[in-house]
């Protein structure tokens, strides 16, 4: 653990295995409530000094742990495959998108601007400025273990708050890289402090309970993101929810069926199908389905399944034995309502799967709203195809969740693409594109997919109180 400037040892560890091999891949300190308390107090006594610092100077140190970051860019991206199992190529891209929240809120920390607003009055000037919200307390996800930490301490430290960082017990060893780097950036002590810890629920109770504590920021599943944010609400104290997701992908009857596959194919399997936006449920117009379902299909037969160091593997394994035996529940229950299973449906266990948690890509077809995986987020490499024949039926559909973080649409139909961004309760919305985020656009959901957003100018904002001056002159 980092807390005040110093790497501290801890007589309690737990192990990090790597998901692919079952190897122990190190021991980590294992933190409790005192640490987490600890670890605020100096976060608290940081916040003075760090939060008075210019814009400038905070600006500098990020520009450097930018440069840090990207020249360390392999070393990182060859520990997360081994922690976290993300194919060697696509751990590089989640390096460089961490180290674009570096650079972006480097540049946006110089342009947290207020304003002067007009008085009735002759005599009065009002000014708004804006400040650093406090010390903030961060909880974050394995899926993506370098840039949802980025995402969240590059604009916090650019406003000028001090952090305490909880990572997800299956990635802390991707945070304490992350965290020398800023160490090395030159962070004074106290402004960053990290808790690793196995058992979560103390070290979040502290978090909302700790009166110097102003903001939590927590990325990870909506029923814990829930927890949090009633147990914090008891101080009123600002929150940030980025959560769970449902997304739909919708293919209109004028779409092009391959290259919409395509892109399916590429977005519902990235991180072997753990990340927040890959689509859940995939609509595709009657008309369009066998075209599609042939491409995608074939696409997906060719995706090699491994170890995410073997050159040319596309699918890595799932976190753990409960995520592998979650979607086994809900292929098996959509088998049994009636889906037909076009490739996959099986975990992987024989020779080099037999240590670790692989499932076979699945394509499922003819799913219906009686199956599991219509309802519930999926995170696995599973692609459930829903058909649909009427657009106001399918936008109805796809609304019809208590998700709203992203969504994917495909037409070539201008109007239409206009009616169904307009009419999606979704964050964010990718038409014709499956890449719909970058650290300069803001990223967030709508519903039970959370409160606030990330990236962006909003990002800055999120940690930034609005001060308002009225003077008289
Ligand atoms: P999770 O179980 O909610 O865990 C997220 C983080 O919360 C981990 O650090 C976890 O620690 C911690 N945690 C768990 N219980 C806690 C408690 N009682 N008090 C305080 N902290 C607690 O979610 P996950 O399975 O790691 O992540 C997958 C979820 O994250 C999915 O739903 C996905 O959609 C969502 N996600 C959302 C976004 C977004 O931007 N919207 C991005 C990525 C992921 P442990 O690891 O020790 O359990």
């Amino acid at each position: 653990m980092f807390i005040d400037g110093q790497w501290l040892k801890c007589d309690n560890t737990f192990d990090v295995l790597n998901p692919a091999t079952g190897e122990v891949l190190g021991q980590v300190a294992d933190g409790d409530e005192h640490h987490a308390t600890q670890a605020i107090e100096a976060a608290h006594r940081a916040f003075e000094s760090w939060s008075r610092t210019t814009a400038h100077h905070r600006s500098s140190i990020l520009y450097r742990a930018w440069q840090l970051m990207l020249e360390r860019k392999g070393e990182l991206a060859a520990l997360m495959t081994a922690e976290q199992g993300k194919p060697l190529k696509a751990a590089a891209n989640e390096v460089q998108y961490a180290a674009d929240f570096l650079l972006w809120f480097a540049e946006e920390a110089k342009r947290a601007y207020g304003e002067t607003i007009p008085s009735a009055r002759p005599d009065q000037r009002f000014i708004v400025q804006h400040q650093a919200v406090g010390v903030v307390a961060a909880i974050t996800p394995w899926n993506y273990p370098v840039s949802m930490l980025t995402r969240k301490l590059a604009p916090a430290l650019a406003a000028g708050c001090t952090v305490i960082l909880k990572p997800a017990e299956a990635t802390p060893l991707c945070a304490i890289a992350v965290f020398k780097l800023l160490e090395e950036a030159g962070l004074p002590a106290g402004v960053v402090n990290l808790v690793t810890t196995s058992t979560p629920a103390p070290v979040g109770k502290v978090f909302c309970e700790s009166p110097l504590v102003r903001k939590l920021t927590f990325t990870g599943s909506t029923a814990v993101g829930k927890m949090l944010s009633r147990d914090a609400a008891m101080q009123l104290k600002r929150v940030s929810m980025e959560l769970g997701g449902h997304a739909p992908f919708i293919v209109f009857e004028d779409a092009d069926p391959v290259h919409a596959a395509k892109g399916a194919s590429l977005v519902k399997f990235l991180n072997t199908g753990q990340a927040c936006i890959c689509p859940n449920r995939i609509f595709v117009h009657k008309n369009v389905m066998p075209d599609f379902l042939q491409t995608l299909t074939s696409r997906i037969e060719k995706m090699r399944v491994g170890n995410g160091v073997t050159e040319g593997v596309a699918i890595g394994p799932l976190v753990d034995e409960k995520a592998v035996l979650k979607i086994d529940r809900q292929v098996n229950d959509a088998r049994d309502k009636g889906a037909e299973v076009l490739c996959g449906g099986q975990r992987l266990t024989q020779g080099e799967f037999g240590d670790g948690y692989f499932y076979a890509p699945t394509v499922l077809a003819r799913v219906d709203d009686s199956m599991l995986i219509y309802r519930e987020e999926t995170f696995g490499p599973i692609a459930p195809v829903i058909s649909f024949d009427d657009d106001d039926d399918v936008i109805a559909m796809a609304n019809d969740t208590h998700y709203g973080l992203a969504a994917y649409v495909y037409t070539k139909d201008l109007s239409r693409a206009f009616r169904a961004v307009e009419q999606l309760r979704f964050g964010i919305i990718g038409v014709n594109d499956i890449n719909p985020t970058s650290a300069a656009a803001p990223f967030g959901g709508m519903k039970e997919s959370g409160l606030g957003r990330e990236g962006a100018r909003e990002g800055l904002m999120e940690y930034m109180e609005t001060k308002l001056a009225g003077y008289s002159v």
